[in-house]
């Protein structure tokens, strides 16, 4: 079972806990304390050689601060009270992909509900209260624990959103609680049972329409992980081994994919080996199943489109708008080695609601 370093290289992330903190808020605290902060990550990098107390907001994930990888993080009075989360930053991606349009909705709602006032007639705030209670959308998140993706979701599922985590492992499900006590993420419901055994059309899930999907893997894009030393392991132990992975991978995230109310679900790994990866995704679009569903993965521009490493083209059959609509992470890009993809389904045919 692969866990997930918070931070490699130069770099240490930390996520400001939106469920307890704003960024303005840390910035603030960080500017009180004699921090300062540099115009980009690179610019922080550099100046950490001179200097300790530099840090850089983010340019892909909104809530993210990168500080130097030797800042001691029980010094920090909002990493003890959890207001701040050491997170890698490609474990961010999951979620940020997943809800960043819902967090733009919320806030293009909290806009229009500062702005709103005497002009407002008595139909407009009848409608707008209406939305108020429809904003947030319910989260499952399949294989949660220790959470770090969950209480992410938490924080950006909106005002009335929901996050569902399972996880099937009891002492890993223990950690899962504790960190969704420390976040204050109060909206999540935890499940100790293994998500497979969920039957997709129990009417209990049916509203539920993002899920996220990041399972056990080989964890080969960790560099603390010994699974660097797989590559000398006898060759057919470690291809039985990655070919068992990615089996299991694809059964779980189609399992999700059944799911009555799914309309969005972001698979992920901390895994760099194709099989797991790309691989899945290909197996996935090729099931008659999911292509009769309207299943298609999200386009570039809903996937970090900034992001410049993709997928790789040879592993999607040569496809390169599949192998652009993905997202990879290499340790040079001062992240794990990671891999995202997002797939999507349309609004089903009337009458079609399986
Ligand atoms: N998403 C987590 C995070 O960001 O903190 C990390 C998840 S870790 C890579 C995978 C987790 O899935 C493990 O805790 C494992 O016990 C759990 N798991 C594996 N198979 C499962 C299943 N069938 N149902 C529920 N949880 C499962």
């Amino acid at each position: 079972e692969a866990g997930e370093a918070d931070g490699v290289g130069e770099v240490r992330w930390l996520r400001v806990n939106t469920l307890k903190w704003t960024v303005e808020a840390a910035v603030e605290w960080f500017e009180e304390q004699r921090w300062e902060l540099y115009e980009n990550v690179e610019s922080m990098i550099e100046a950490a050689k001179e200097k300790s107390k530099v840090y850089a907001l983010d340019a892909h994930i909104e809530p993210l601060l990168a500080l130097p990888s030797t800042v001691s993080l029980p010094s920090l009075q909002p990493f003890t009270d959890g207001r701040l989360i050491a997170q890698d930053k490609a474990s961010c991606m999951p979620a940020w992909v997943l809800l960043s349009e819902v967090l733009a909705e919320e806030y293009a709602e909290q806009e229009r509900l500062a702005n709103s006032g005497k002009s407002e007639s008595f139909a407009e705030a009848d409608a707008r209260q209406e939305r108020r209670k429809k904003n947030g959308v319910k989260v499952l998140d399949a294989t949660a624990a220790p959470g770090n993706k969950t209480t992410m979701a938490a924080a950006m599922s909106g005002e009335m959103g929901k996050v569902v985590a399972i996880e099937r492992d009891a002492g890993r499900f223990k950690v899962l609680k504790s960190m969704c006590q420390k976040a204050g993420a109060t909206n999540v419901t935890p499940m100790n049972t293994d998500f497979l055994s969920i039957d997709p059309q129990d009417i209990k899930f049916k509203n539920i329409s993002h899920f996220l999907v990041d399972p056990s893997c080989s964890g080969s894009g960790i560099p603390s992980r010994l699974d660097h030393l797989i590559p000398e392991a006898p060759e057919e132990e470690q291809a039985q081994r990655i070919r068992a992975l990615s089996n299991f991978q694809v059964t779980i995230l189609s399992h999700a994919m059944r799911f009555t109310g799914a309309r969005r679900v972001v698979y992920s790994t901390c895994s760099i080996w194709a099989q797991e990866d790309e691989g899945v995704v290909m197996r996935i679009l090729a099931k008659k199943e999911f292509q009769e569903k309207g299943w298609t993965l999200a386009p570039r521009d809903e996937v970090l489109p900034t992001w410049e490493r993709r997928g790789i083209v040879e592993e999607c059959g040569g496809d390169a708008t599949i192998a652009d609509s993905l997202v990879r992470c290499l340790p040079e890009d001062q992240s794990n080695g990671f891999f995202v993809a997002c797939f999507v389904r349309g609004e089903p045919a009337s009458g079609d609601d399986s």
